[in-house]
């Protein structure tokens, strides 16, 4: 049957487009065999080839019969790799096929699959029965192989104990993916292995507390964590977990979101909380209402979940602020920052003079505000009405317009909220370094957002994107070394393996003067920069760089590795520039806030770091700050040193559906998120040299029968050779290692093919 045997492909190169690894150049010819065609839809279907001429096939699919272009069709694995645990055991690797091994796997539960070194979890969006005492106690045993975020969290542990190197475990994926859900799985499963000191319990706890007050009702989420965390746990030389530390980045938390949300999302879920279930005597205290008073919380028209009580959660929140040992009187102190927060959003203005600036009515609204941070009416009035300027040497006070004094309103209401959400992580920070022994090792759990790409995408996108561009080489170093590892230890030659590297793009990013980075920072001290100016300047100086695309008007276009992502520059250097004003700091430190020192003392550490931005242009030179980017590059860098001494585990979460919905599988929108978070990608790299590993004994005993001739010897060694050369399969596509042979993708799937047809 020497027909069937496909001439190996020639095209070897690891990196282009899918068609390449589909090895598709001969397939089309063979009959019988099955293969992906697309539908009008996107979507892909398998179905049998009846047979070929030209370049139409005809298959059968579902009982229906079709004509379809050859060389549209995809090749479809035999059924024996339904449903296989790695995708790197795919004989054909192509985009349906991939989707079509999730899919079969999340069908019946099993949401987690590995791609090479990495684990794909799918989000369920319903309770699967995969979690608890039973399932830790299987993969602590090692009874079970079923890839699982507990396998991980094993893996990570038994390496840090082994190797005595800290790890990490680096979770990504879209909003609503199931990133925070991993994270907590895998504590869970740490605080199991590790437990014992009862920190574990407190670290836990840390998950209400960071949740109700960094997390929110999104159109993509009920529950989304608007801010990126890393959680390093510390484990003492037994083993036993002896501390914890977390650290929040990126934008510390999207502060926007207390003043103003979306239709249909909410702000921050401690304020419907706290509303809803603080008792009388609190209520009176912190004069507080309800969640319809407050225009903050009102003006979104969504003020509860389906199948959430803000009430219930009130308590286990005020429960696990006791646990990490925030007192009594500084939770109070909290609440009534929150409460400051809502009272401060119904303040209003009226107008007093014939230039329209105004001043805040001195109502129940701006007193209870006064009232709650510790200062007078009078002191309260003046920034918000307000401001001032350094002109040379002296300083004048200026008037604020009605706009102007809401957005400083507006902009104290998120600082306050801000720092204290950072107060919050400082406290529960002392309450995990119990014993301050640093001694042991430690896994520490990222939980960041991944790649974004939407329609318009904004200065947040660009700071997110470039930090996962920084992630994916980090990940493509680390994968490399494996690789490496694994041909030299099977004495493969090394040099034939060739890997992709995004560094041409971090350029774009990093490079000084010339880069992403850079020029927005020049810009932004700029009096005259606009978003204009920036973007042409962009493309003023970027054009040389392949990632770099000036695209029309304030847009530019940058390839990142998970593809090409359009930026819309509009209100980058404002974002950039992050305004808080002066009088609003000085006010908050000097009065005699319920908050400890510690607040007013980060207010301060605050505003010396941020840009001064146009609002102070007239103060000159002085004004040359650190911007938001430069602070989220500097957070990233150190954010990477930190990974850099750890031995990386991957997890990327994947969305089925929109909807939040069980039982539903887009295969579109899995796709997308597989391009996006570079999963194919890593199958690919990891498959990129000689992907495909088998024994010399699996091999000859697997198509031994199928040589023609008998071979001299029956050593599993000769026997391979023989075949290898029976089936014209060339040199460069297969290497020879001490136990294995290793080939290059699709080789295997043409063997394979023609044993099943031989059987
Ligand atoms: P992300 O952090 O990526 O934005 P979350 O971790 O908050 O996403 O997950 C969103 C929602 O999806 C959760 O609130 C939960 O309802 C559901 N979910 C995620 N992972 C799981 C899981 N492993 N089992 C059950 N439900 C899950
Ligand atoms: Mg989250």
């Amino acid at each position: 049957n020497q027909d069937a045997v496909a001439s190996p492909s020639p095209s070897v190169s690891v990196f282009g487009n899918e068609r390449r690894w589909a090895d598709t150049t001969s397939y089309n010819t063979k009959k019988k065999l099955q293969a992906w065609f697309q539908l009008a839809n996107g979507d892909w279907e398998l179905g049998k080839i009846i047979s070929t001429s030209g370049n139409e096939s005809v298959i059968t699919s579902d009982g229906k019969v079709l004509t379809v272009k050859s060389d549209s069709l995809v090749p479809a694995n035999p059924d024996i790799l339904d449903g296989v645990e790695d995708l790197m055991q795919l004989s054909y690797l192509n985009e349906p096929s991939v989707l079509y091994d999730l899919q079969y796997r999340y069908n019946q539960d099993m949401i987690y699959t590995k791609a090479g070194p990495v684990l794909v979890a799918i989000n369920p969006f319903k309770k699967v029965p995969l979690y608890g005492n039973d399932f830790i106690e299987a993969y602590r045993n090692k009874a079970t192989e079923n890839p699982h975020v507990y396998a991980i969290a094993d893996t990570a542990i038994r390496e840090m104990i082994r190797d005595e190197v800290n790890q990490s475990i680096i979770i990504s994926g879209e909003s609503g993916a199931g990133k925070t859900e991993t994270a907590k799985i895998a504590m869970q499963y740490l605080a199991a292995l590790g437990g014992g000191s009862g920190i574990e319990y407190e670290i836990l706890k840390t998950n209400p507390i960071l949740e109700a007050f960094g997390n929110a009702k999104t159109l993509r989420n009920d529950n989304s964590s608007r801010f990126g965390k890393l959680i390093e746990i510390n484990f003492s030389e037994t083993g036993k977990i002896s501390g914890a530390r977390i650290q929040t980045f990126i934008f510390t938390v999207e502060q926007s979101r207390v003043v103003q949300c979306m239709e249909g999302e909410r702000s921050y879920h401690i304020f419907y909380q706290l509303c809803a279930g603080a008792p009388s005597k609190l209520r009176d205290k912190l004069h507080l209402k309800s969640v319809n008073d407050y225009k903050y919380l009102r003006q979104s028209d969504c003020c509860s979940i389906d199948g959430v009580d803000d009430a219930v959660n009130f308590h286990i929140v005020k429960e696990a602020l006791d646990i990490v040992h925030v007192s009594m009187e500084d939770q109070e102190s909290v609440f009534a920052m929150l409460s400051a927060v809502l009272w401060l959003g119904n303040v209003s203005f009226t107008v007093i003079d014939s230039e329209n600036h105004v001043e805040p009515v001195a109502d129940e609204c701006l007193v209870t505000v006064a009232e709650l941070i510790g200062c007078k009416v009078e002191e309260l009035k003046l920034p918000l009405s307000t401001r001032k300027m350094r002109v040379g040497n002296d300083t004048i006070i200026q008037k604020l317009t009605l706009s102007q004094a809401m957005d400083t309103r507006d902009a104290l209401a998120k600082s306050i909220y801000a720092c204290l959400f950072e107060w919050l992580v400082e406290q529960i920070n002392k309450s995990l370094a119990v014993g301050k022994r640093r001694t042991g090792r430690s896994i520490s759990i990222l939980d960041i957002y991944g790649f974004e790409s939407f329609e318009r995408n904004s200065f947040e996108q660009f700071c997110i994107n470039y930090a996962n561009e920084r992630l994916q080489q980090h990940f493509n170093r680390h994968l490399f070394k494996l690789e490496q590892e694994e041909y030299i230890q099977d004495g493969i030659d090394w040099t034939k393996v060739d890997f992709e590297d995004n560094q041409d793009c971090l350029n774009l990013f990093e490079k000084k003067p010339l880069g992403l980075l850079s020029l927005l920072d020049e810009e932004s001290t700029f009096p005259n920069g606009t978003d204009l100016t920036f973007a042409n300047k962009l493309k003023q100086h970027l054009q040389s760089n392949s990632c770099f695309r000036g695209d029309r008007g304030k847009a530019f276009t940058v390839s990142h590795y998970a593809g090409e992502v359009t930026y819309d520059t509009t209100a980058f250097l404002e974002k950039n520039r992050d305004l808080l004003h002066m009088d609003s700091i000085q006010l908050l430190s000097s009065c005699s806030c319920h908050l400890p020192q510690i607040f007013a003392s980060n207010m301060l550490a605050q505003s010396e770091k941020s840009v001064v931005g146009p609002l102070h242009k007239a103060g000159g030179a002085d004004s040359q700050k650190l911007s938001v980017a430069t602070k989220f590059k500097g957070q990233l860098f150190q954010l990477m040193k930190r990974l850099e001494s750890t031995t990386p585990h991957f997890i990327r979460c994947i969305k089925p559906n929109n909807n939040q919905s069980p039982r539903s599988y887009n295969q579109g929108l899995v796709l997308q998120q597989l391009r996006c978070c570079g999963v194919l990608e890593v199958v690919r790299i990891s498959r990129s040299g000689f992907p495909t590993r088998m024994t010399h004994q699996k091999f000859a005993r697997r198509y031994g029968f199928l040589l023609l001739e008998n071979t001299n010897s029956q050593d599993p060694l000769s026997v391979s050779v023989a075949i290898l050369h029976q089936f014209g399969i060339l040199p460069e596509m297969y290497q020879v290692g001490y136990t294995k042979l290793f080939f290059r993708t699709g080789q295997i799937g043409m063997l394979e093919d023609t044993r099943n047809r031989t059987l």
